[in-house]
Parts: structure tokens; C-alpha cells; sequence
């Protein structure tokens, strides 16, 4: 076994490559990461893939992409994308087995852990029992009454087994943490817990102990999910004379209204946009939906003809079709499956709430902003500086200003940063961000523009994109046909065109000409025009000509500047929009005040 210096510091983050890297693991990889740093230590990734069944490459490589992705990058690890190696590998638990079994002999020859034959059913039944008759089930250690012929006996005729850790003794367990301080648990809260499964693979509880051990593994960081967990580590660590890591475990994440934040918001979010679609159809077209939903060939095809990619990869992770069950047990509350609230989602067009890294990244956060907010939950290096980069982090970070108390996951807050942060670029920089982004996630949206009018839409959007994603969605009248604009049917548009004598839609027939006979069509020689037409036509009040202009052109509100808006469009769509919201002048009157 490799030896380090004790002293040098060596933090691990310990993924299971089951899911998408959500918020709560980024914190985690995140603080470890710049303990190590700041300790001039060492930051490991290691890959727990203990459960076979949930575990996938797939998985592994969205991860370590996300990390990379976050600056997290890890010293000794996986090898991925130039980084990664290290003499303490093999860094996926999978390929330790011979490591873990070592140690597992040790214990059953030390009389610390033995094996049990007991069959699941057995063990539900037993389970079932203590639930009827009320009180906590513990394995009753039935093992440990079988003589050394009859454990010979099972061995030989290949029956499967477990083992067990015995439990030394019911003293209450003392766990010093860097957070909580002195934690006690209390041993009957567990029992002879296993840890090699039938399968020959050791559970999560002890190949963490071993790995951590072997890999010299100095603080170990993680979620207070796991404070119980580490009652068993410590006993383990105790049984085979292990070292006693430093152990910190950080707060749970929340949202605003006190809710904790999980990936189950995002089934939560599809559920309604579902209920609230199906409420009034009639049973025949559930079905139809269904079944539509059900043709998942056929989705993923939609969904490249479409050029809407942004949700590819997820399908490509569920590689299996979802069956009308499926899509009723989840639209019951039964199943929470993320694959499925994806597709409904896109499929209604709503966004769903981001709760993994990958969703932040489609959404258009950066990755610098996501870090900066990640590092603010649960710990803040005061005099109220909120505000930093990695250096800084590297710099500051330790762990005795980790908060004890909850964290809260504020979007309003986040979104501020990374308007601030859009904002705090150069144009270049906004231009070849929002370029990539686009060309990844919206191909379609940078095949439709010119070079020249990408361009000038990037310059255009840079001080009002919260992220790189939110204008790439109000800006889709640029590439739409002048003939596919629906017009909002909402107070402010109605009010906007309807109100006031001239009224916006007067306003757009006066103007019209007059742009239609500009020939200079540039920002510089429409803004005199629409300028002189207001001071002379509307009391100089800009906003009387320029609020109808901009909903002719792209049926809302919103938009870049009008000038801009105008420039780019170009005047042919520009006039022809404009003279298709005149002619739908009456159309718009008679639904609106229906
Ligand atoms: N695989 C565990 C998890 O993903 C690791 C916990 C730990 O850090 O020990 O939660």
C-alpha cells in the first residue's frame, strides 16, 4: 500500500455513478476540493460503484464532465480528459474487489464480522414481523449459532451468503465532527450491519472505510445524510486499526419555502404542467397523449428534426422505452423517474426546476457563477464579501466557517449573479459564450441568423440575458416566419395597441410608410425616424410608438431595444409584420374583449 506524509492533506468526493451530479454532490465535491487546495493537499475523485445494478459509465463520464465543467478538477482519480492517475488506484470500487476481500477475511478470522446464509425472503419475513409487532427489526444473529461444519457445508454446496459486521458492544458511539461538534449515536438504532453482499460486492459502508484508509484519505467531507453512516465507519475503523479521518459533514440544501431540494421537484414540476394539460380532455385523448409519449424512436427523431437538443442527452441515458404503466405510475405520484419528467416537460414545453449540474448548464448558468453560489451554501468567508472566484475560494476556504444550520437555495439570488456576471463581460466575450451555447443547444436558432445578425443580436441581448439560455427563448421571433407571430393576448400588449387616441395600432399605420420608404435600414437611420414620429405624433412619448412596434414584430413585450430589434429583423419582415398585426387588428379586438 502507497504511504503519503500524514500530515499533507487529502480529501476525496465518492460519487456513485447512478444519476446525474446534483446540486448537493457539486457542494460537496466543491468544499472538498478547495480544502485540499487551500491545504495545499490533495483532492481524489473516486467512484463508488459498489451497486452494480445502478451504477453506469454513462453516469461516470456525465459526472466527471460536470466537475470538469465546474473547475473542479481532481489530482488522482479516474484519468479523464488529461487529468486523473494516481498511485493510489484503481479509483472505481469495482476494480478493488481483491482489496475489500482481503479485509474481509481478516475480520471473519478475527471473529469481527461472519458470514450469514439467511435468504431475502427470510429476511423480509422477519422484517414483516417486527414491523407487526412494532418495534425496530435487528438481525437476531442466527449466523453466529451455526457450527463450523454446517458454514462448511453451505460453502461447499455454493450457497449464497453475506457478511455480517458484529457489532462490538452497545456503547454509545462518539463521532467528533468538525461542523456538529460531539455527535453520540446510539448502537441500537443499527445491527450486525452487512458488508460484502451476495454478490461478492462489498456494501458502501465498507469499501468507504477501506478506500479511505488506503488511499490515506486525511477529511472527509460529505452530506449530514451520512452522519449516521459514520457511526458504523468509526466502528469499522476501530475493528481493523484503521486511522480516524477528520469528518465535517455539511447541511442539507433547501429551497426558499423550506421544502428540501431534491430531484424530485423536477417529476413534481412535469406532474402538474400534466395535470394541468389533461384536466378537461376527454379519456380518448389521455390515451392518445400517452402513447405519443410512449414512442420514444420517435421523440428522439422529433427532437434532432427539430434541431431541440437540449434534453438529448437525458434521453440517451434512459435507454429503454417508457410504457403507458410508466407514464401513468408516474403521472399517479408513484414513480419519480427524471426520464419521464423530462419528456413531458419537453413535450408541453415547459422548463422544468434545475436541480443537477447538467440542468444549469442547459439553462445558460455559468460555471464560475454556479461555483461562486455553491461555495455560499453553508459556508461564507465573511465581512459580507460575497462575490469570488476559485483563487479566492483556494484562498479562503476552511472549515470552521461552515455553517450549521440549513442552506438555502435562493434561484432570484442566483440568477443575479449571473446577470451581473453576463453583464461584467466584454462583448467578445458575451458573443463567443452565447455563440457556443447556441451552437450546442438551440443549432437550429444559429442556422436561421446570418453571421452578421448573430451578431448583432448577441450585442443586443448581452445586458439582458440572466443566462446564456432565457433571450436565446424571447429571441425566437427573430428566426420565425412574419407569417407564424401570435400576439400575446395579455393586458399589457392589449393596452399597448388598443389605448389612447391615436391608439398603438393608428401609430403603426402612420409609421409604416415610413419605414417601409427608409433605405438606409441600420439602427442609426431608423431611430431619427421613429424619434421625429413620436415628438410629432405622440407628445414625444418613445414609448407609445415603440411598445406597438415591438409587439407587430414579435407579438410581446419583450425584446431587446426597438432600434436594435428593428435593425436586425430587417425591413421587409419588419413592414410585413407590421401590416399583418394591422390587418389582424379586428381578430385581436374581438378575442381579447371575449
Ligand atoms: N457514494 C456516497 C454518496 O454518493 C459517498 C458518501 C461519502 O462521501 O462517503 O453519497
Amino acid at each position: 500500500m502507497s504511504q503519503t506524509n500524514p500530515t499533507i492533506v487529502r480529501t476525496r468526493f465518492a460519487p456513485s455513478p447512478s444519476g446525474p451530479l446534483h446540486v448537493g454532490g457539486a457542494r460537496t465535491a466543491l468544499f472538498c476540493w478547495a480544502y485540499a487546495k487551500a491545504h495545499d493537499g490533495s483532492f481524489i475523485l473516486r467512484i463508488e460503484d459498489t451497486d452494480q445494478k445502478r451504477s453506469s459509465d454513462a453516469a461516470c463520464q456525465a459526472l466527471m464532465h460536470d466537475l470538469r465543467w465546474l473547475g473542479i478538477d481532481w489530482d488522482e482519480g479516474p484519468e479523464f480528459d488529461g487529468i486523473g492517475g494516481g498511485d493510489f488506484g484503481p479509483y472505481f470500487c469495482s476494480k478493488r474487489l481483491d482489496i475489500y476481500h482481503k479485509y474481509i477475511d481478516q475480520l471473519i478470522d478475527e471473529g469481527k464480522a461472519y458470514r450469514a446464509f439467511e435468504t431475502p425472503q427470510e429476511l423480509d419475513a422477519a422484517r414483516s414481523d417486527a414491523k407487526r409487532q412494532k418495534h425496530n427489526y435487528r438481525y437476531d444473529r442466527s449466523a453466529l449459532k451455526l457450527d463450523q461444519a454446517t458454514i462448511q457445508a453451505y460453502l461447499d454446496e455454493g450457497r449464497p451468503y453475506v457478511v455480517r459486521f458484529t457489532l462490538p458492544n452497545d456503547e454509545p458511539i462518539l463521532v467528533r465532527d468538525e461542523v456538529r461538534g460531539e455527535v453520540t449515536v446510539d448502537p441500537k438504532e443499527m445491527d450486525d450491519f452487512v458488508i460484502l453482499k451476495a454478490d461478492g460486492y462489498p456494501t458502501y459502508h465498507f469499501a468507504v472505510v477501506i478506500d479511505d484508509e488506503s488511499m490515506n484519505i486525511t477529511h472527509i467531507i460529505r452530506g449530514q445524510e451520512h452522519l449516521n453512516n459514520t457511526a458504523k465507519h468509526v466502528l469499522l475503523q476501530d475493528a481493523l486499526g484503521f486511522r480516524r479521518p477528520v469528518f465535517a459533514h455539511l447541511s442539507l440544501i433547501f429551497n426558499p419555502d423550506g421544502s428540501k431540494m431534491s430531484k424530485r421537484e423536477k417529476a413534481k414540476a412535469a406532474r402538474k404542467a400534466a395535470s394541468a394539460f389533461l384536466q378537461s380532455k376527454p379519456t380518448e385523448d389521455v390515451e392518445a397523449w400517452l402513447s405519443h409519449l410512449t414512442s420514444f424512436d420517435m421523440k428522439i427523431g422529433d427532437l434532432v428534426r427539430n434541431s431541440q437538443q437540449r434534453h438529448l442527452h437525458l434521453y440517451q441515458e434512459v435507454e429503454h422505452l417508457f410504457s403507458p404503466t410508466d407514464f401513468r405510475s408516474f403521472l399517479d405520484g408513484d414513480t419519480d423517474e427524471p426520464g419521464i419528467a423530462h419528456l413531458i416537460a419537453d413535450d408541453l414545453g415547459v422548463d422544468l426546476p434545475e436541480i443537477d449540474v447538467q440542468d444549469f448548464r442547459v439553462s445558460g448558468f455559468l460555471p464560475q457563477v454556479l461555483v461562486n453560489y455553491l461555495a455560499l451554501l453553508g459556508w461564507s468567508p465573511g465581512n459580507d464579501v460575497e462575490k469570488f472566484d476559485h483563487a479566492f475560494l483556494i484562498e479562503h476556504f476552511d472549515l470552521d466557517r461552515i455553517i450549521k444550520s440549513h442552506a438555502k437555495f435562493d434561484r432570484d439570488k442566483l440568477l443575479a449573479f449571473n446577470l451581473d456576471a453576463i453583464q461584467a463581460m466584454s462583448p467578445k466575450q458575451f458573443h463567443d459564450l452565447w455563440y457556443a451555447h447556441c451552437r450546442e443547444y438551440h443549432p437550429k436558432f444559429v442556422e436561421k441568423l446570418s453571421p452578421e445578425r448573430f451578431d448583432m443580436l448577441a450585442a443586443a441581448n448581452q445586458s439582458r440575458s440572466k443566462t446564456l439560455d432565457d433571450t436565446v427563448k424571447s429571441s425566437q421571433f427573430f428566426i420565425m416566419a412574419d407569417d407564424a407571430i401570435e400576439y400575446e393576448q395579455t393586458k399589457a400588449v392589449r393596452k399597448a395597441l388598443c389605448n389612447g387616441d391615436p391608439s398603438g395600432y393608428d401609430h403603426l399605420a402612420a409609421i409604416k410608410p415610413l419605414l417601409a420608404d427608409l433605405t438606409d435600414w441600420t439602427k442609426d437611420a431608423i431611430e431619427p425616424v421613429v424619434d421625429k414620429y413620436s415628438q410629432e405624433h405622440a407628445n414625444g412619448k418613445l414609448g407609445k410608438v415603440a411598445q406597438p412596434l415591438r409587439i407587430a414584430v414579435s407579438g410581446s413585450t419583450v425584446s431587446p431595444a426597438i432600434f436594435e430589434t428593428l435593425a436586425i429583423l430587417g425591413r421587409e419582415a419588419v413592414v410585413n409584420r407590421i401590416t399583418r398585426c394591422l390587418a389582424n387588428r379586428q381578430q385581436f379586438l374581438d378575442t381579447s374583449n371575449a
